[in-house]
């Protein structure tokens, strides 16, 4: 066992130059351990297969340790699929001064739950709630942590051991574990099920509310899954004036949360939020990270007595916005408000870019790389809404061999690179690359095309 005996101690190494680089970017506890623990594992190793072992290549397997425990597993990456709404890329970028909100808010204290003219303690559902109101219209807003946390504080907050009337058109799954039907049944809601897979009539939820006195009305947004062919949903102005008469109210989780209206650049129309209350829905639900273009958060919107009964509801406290939240949101929609958000809000922009910018964008990175063809495609805005829509795009292509390992390569060291494959070409879409993330991505780009074989 001379290989063991010749390990260097713990003290030999934390006399080198690099422990001493370790512990200045690390820290003393880190490093220490990051050797001990390093050490250990090549001691065993050698127990059970003798090897030469020298110092460099401890030094090294050392620095792995640490290049480990230390890596932050959430980072930024540059998104060049053309999925603008990507949500196992973050969905929505944030606009500049969103970012500057959170950063004022954030790096001291703030007035999350201060009232300066009172000076005592104030309310946190006032952030956004000014300007929520404004723009939509709504008696009463609330901001929660997401929309999923959004329908089930409504559901357990007004509907809790009551009927409640969901076309089964509308019992979707949105992926990551989102059913209607289960959230539904979370909050203690009866579910009553109402029309068939591909159809409901008006009649169906008159006679849903006839039999079942005190029931409300859920209505959901397709979200990601679209309804064709020998289908057909009552109109929503209809389904709200029906609950009324009732003495009912309809809930709709809008989930998207379209402000403007998306058909103006050649998609479908989305429904909007303004529409969904224009047609008399009581609350509308949809998410802060969507079509609305700002942070992770789920909007409540709707009648004051509704939003009274939530924001009381135990469940409100638990699922709570947070300040970077609010921040952000608050900044956000203060682009609608200042009818800015085409120009400001990443999505949009992405979103309205005309084709001859993203053509030229994708024209100049051929030029800069001297590789690639420019070539005409689609774009999607993902996130749960509008499905199978494209907007045109033109796409920078490489055929290079082995793409499926360039794709891998894209995705290595930072800045990470996320594109997409089609007839074994590599494929970038300029719409969803940030303008400051160009030069990066060229660089990037630059290295591995000399590289890749
Ligand atoms: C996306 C979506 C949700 C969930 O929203 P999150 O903000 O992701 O929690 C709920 N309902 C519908 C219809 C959706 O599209």
């Amino acid at each position: 066992m001379n290989e063991l005996r010749n390990l260097p101690s713990v003290d030999r190494l934390l006399q080198t130059p690099q422990a001493e680089r370790w512990i200045n970017q690390y820290g003393r506890p880190l490093t220490l351990s990051a050797i001990r623990v390093t050490l250990e594992q090549i001691r065993k190793g050698i127990e059970q297969s003798p090897t030469n072992l020298d110092e460099e290549r401890l030094i090294r397997a050392v620095e792995e340790t640490l290049n480990n425990w230390t890596h932050l597993t959430l980072q930024p990456v540059i998104n060049a699929t053309g999925v603008i709404l990507h949500t196992n890329l973050g969905r929505a970028p944030l606009s500049p001064s969103a970012l500057q909100s959170i950063q004022t808010c954030a790096s001291g204290y703030s007035t999350l739950e201060f009232n300066l003219a009172a000076g005592r303690r104030g309310k946190r559902e006032i952030h956004a709630q000014q300007i929520l109101t404004r723009l939509t219209g709504a008696e009463d807003a609330f901001v929660v942590n997401n929309n999923a946390a959004a329908v089930l504080l409504a559901l357990s907050a007004l509907a809790r051991r009551k009927p409640v009337i969901i076309s089964r058109t509308q019992l979707i799954e949105i992926g990551g574990g989102f059913r209607v039907p289960d959230v539904m049944k979370q909050s203690g809601a009866k579910l009553i099920e109402i029309g068939t897979t591909n159809r409901v009539h008006l009649s169906d939820y008159e006679t849903a509310l006839q039999n079942y006195p005190n029931a409300l009305i859920l209505h959901a947004h397709h979200s990601n899954f679209r309804l064709i062919g020998f289908a057909s949903e009552p109109a929503l102005t209809s389904i709200a004036a029906l609950a009324h008469q009732y003495q009912t109210f309809v809930i709709d989780d809008l989930g998207s949360g379209a402000l403007l209206d998306t058909s103006q650049f050649g998609l479908t129309h989305e429904p909007t939020i303004q529409e969904s209350l224009q047609a008399g829905c009581d609350l509308v639900c949809f998410s802060g990270d969507k079509l609305l273009g700002g942070p992770q958060a789920g909007i409540l919107v709707g009648k004051a007595g509704l939003l009274d009964k939530i924001k009381k509801h135990p469940l409100a406290r638990a699922v709570r916005a947070d300040k970077l939240c609010l921040a952000a949101l608050s900044a956000t929609l203060l682009h609608y408000l200042k009818d800015e958000a085409l120009t400001e809000i990443p999505v949009w922009r992405m979103i309205a870019a005309p084709q001859e910018e993203i053509r030229r964008r994708a024209l100049r990175w051929q030029a800069q790389l001297s590789a690639g063809n420019v070539i005409g495609g689609v774009s999607t805005v993902g996130g749960g809404s509008l499905p199978e829509e494209t907007l045109p795009t033109f796409l920078l292509a490489f055929s290079v061999p082995k793409a499926d390992r360039f794709l891998a390569r894209l995705r290595e060291g930072d800045p990470a690179i996320i594109a997409r494959i089609e007839n074994d070409q590599v494929l970038l879409d300029p719409r969803t690359v940030l303008p400051q993330q160009e030069e990066e991505l060229i660089t990037k780009l630059q290295r591995l095309l000399t590289k890749h074989h």
